[in-house]
C-alpha cells in the first residue's frame, strides 16, 4: 500500500505518459536507437510469450517486417496478418526473448516487447517494456559487468543507475518512450545474466542516491580520479554541494592511475603564446617548463583553464606535472576522465577492500544519503 502511495505521487508525470505499460513499475526503453531496423526475428528464450493474443511455442520464430507501410506479422513463415502494433507479451516476470534484426546483432532481453512503424514509416520502433530492476540490472552488466565480480560494487553501480532513470524518466517523452538504449542514455545491450549484477540490482532495489535537500543527484563518474577528485565548479563552473574535491587514496595504483605524453617544446610554449602568454619572459617560460600539481590538483596554467589544455591536446585527464625532457616536454598525469563525482576504479578498489556500498557512495558525493523510495 505504502509503495502504492510513492508510485502515485512520485511517478504520476511516469503515470499519465505510459498508460500503455503494464504496470507503473515498468519502463520503456527504446532498443537498436542507433540503427535502422526494419525486420526482426523474435523468439522465446525463456518462459511462455503469445504475440498479438496468440500463444507461441519455444521453437517458433516470430518474424515481423514492414510491408504497404504496415508490420507484416508471420509466425513460422506464415502470415498471421497486417498491423499497426505487434505485443510480444510474456506470461510472467521471470520470462527473456531473444531479438534478432536482418541487419544487426541478436540480443536478449527481460519481459515485453512493442513493435510500431517510425514516423516515417520506414523502420521499426522497437520498445522493451521491462520492469525497473531487469533494465537497470541490464544497464550495469552492460556498462560495468566486466569490471567486477563483487556484488557491493554492482550494489553502487544499480544505484548510480537508478538515480540517472529517475531523473531522466521523460527524456523521451515526445517519442513515446522513456529512455534509449545507446550512450544517450545509459548503455542496454542485453538482459542481465551474470549472477553478481543480478544480485546487485535486487539488493539495492528502490535505493536511491539523494542530496541535503532530498533530491535526487546526478552521479557523475569518471575513469579514475588520480589522487584526488575535482570540485563541479572548477570543470563546468556550476557549483554542486554533492560534487566537491575529495582526498581518493582508493584510485592510486589501479590501472589508470598514470599516464604520459610527450609534446614538442615548441608546440607546448606556442599554444600558450597563441593564448597571449609572453614566452620571452623568462619566468613565464620556466612556469611553463616546469608546472606542477605534486602538491595537488590545480584549476589553470596563468589565464587558461586545465580543462581547455585537457580538450586541446587530448590528455586522459587535467591533472598533470610537465618536466622539460630534451626537445620535448613531458606531461606526468595522474587520473582518466574529467574528475569529477566518482572515480569508477577507486569504488571498485574500496569494495574489495570491505567497504560496503553507502560508504563507497558517501566517500564520492559529499553529504549525501541513501533513500529508498519504496518504504
Ligand atoms: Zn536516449
Amino acid at each position: 500500500m505504502r509503495k502504492y502511495f510513492f508510485v502515485l505521487i512520485g511517478l504520476c508525470q511516469f503515470l499519465l505518459f505510459s498508460c500503455k505499460a503494464d504496470t507503473v513499475e515498468n519502463v520503456r526503453v527504446r532498443l537498436y536507437a542507433e540503427s535502422n531496423i526494419n525486420e526482426v526475428t523474435l523468439s522465446s528464450s525463456f518462459g511462455d510469450y503469445s504475440v498479438n493474443n496468440q500463444k507461441i511455442k519455444k521453437q517458433d520464430k516470430v518474424k515481423v517486417s514492414i510491408s504497404n507501410s504496415k508490420l507484416l506479422l508471420k509466425i513460422n513463415e506464415e502470415v498471421i496478418g497486417s498491423y499497426d502494433t505487434v505485443n510480444l507479451v510474456s506470461e510472467d516476470l521471470k520470462c527473456f526473448f531473444q531479438i534478432s534484426p536482418s541487419n544487426n546483432k541478436a540480443r536478449r532481453y527481460d519481459n515485453n516487447l512493442e513493435i510500431t512503424l517510425s514516423k516515417d514509416k520506414k523502420s521499426l520502433m522497437i520498445i522493451n517494456v521491462v520492469s525497473q530492476d531487469n533494465y537497470i540490472a541490464g544497464v550495469v552488466q552492460s556498462e560495468a559487468g566486466g569490471a567486477s565480480d563483487n556484488v557491493e560494487f554492482f550494489k553502487v553501480q544499480a544505484i548510480c543507475c537508478r538515480n540517472y532513470m529517475m531523473r531522466n524518466i521523460n527524456k523521451h517523452k515526445k517519442d513515446g518512450y522513456n529512455l534509449c538504449d545507446c550512450v544517450n542514455c545509459q548503455v542496454y545491450f542485453s538482459r542481465a545474466n551474470k549472477q553478481q549484477v543480478i544480485e546487485g540490482a535486487a539488493k539495492s532495489t528502490g535505493e536511491v542516491i539523494v542530496d541535503n535537500n532530498g533530491n535526487i543527484i546526478e552521479t557523475l563518474f569518471h575513469s579514475n580520479s588520480g589522487g584526488q577528485t575535482m570540485d563541479a565548479k572548477d570543470v563546468w563552473t556550476n557549483d554542486i554541494s554533492y560534487l566537491k574535491s575529495v582526498v581518493d587514496s582508493f584510485s592510486i595504483g589501479q590501472p589508470n592511475y598514470i599516464w604520459e605524453k610527450e609534446i614538442k617544446e615548441k608546440e607546448w610554449l606556442n599554444y600558450f603564446k597563441e593564448k597571449g602568454v609572453d614566452i620571452k619572459n623568462y619566468n613565464n617560460k620556466q612556469e611553463l617548463l616546469n608546472f606542477s600539481q605534486d602538491e595537488g590538483r590545480k584549476i589553470k596554467i596563468f589565464n587558461i583553464p586545465l580543462t581547455q589544455i585537457r580538450k586541446d591536446f587530448k590528455l586522459k585527464s587535467t591533472y598533470f606535472t610537465v618536466v622539460p625532457w630534451g626537445s620535448n616536454v613531458k606531461l606526468k598525469g595522474k587520473g582518466y576522465g574529467h574528475g569529477v563525482g566518482m572515480s569508477q576504479e577507486g569504488a571498485a578498489k574500496m569494495c574489495e577492500d570491505g567497504y560496503e556500498y553507502w560508504q563507497v557512495i558517501e566517500h564520492y558525493y559529499t553529504g549525501v544519503k541513501i533513500k529508498n523510495i519504496n518504504k
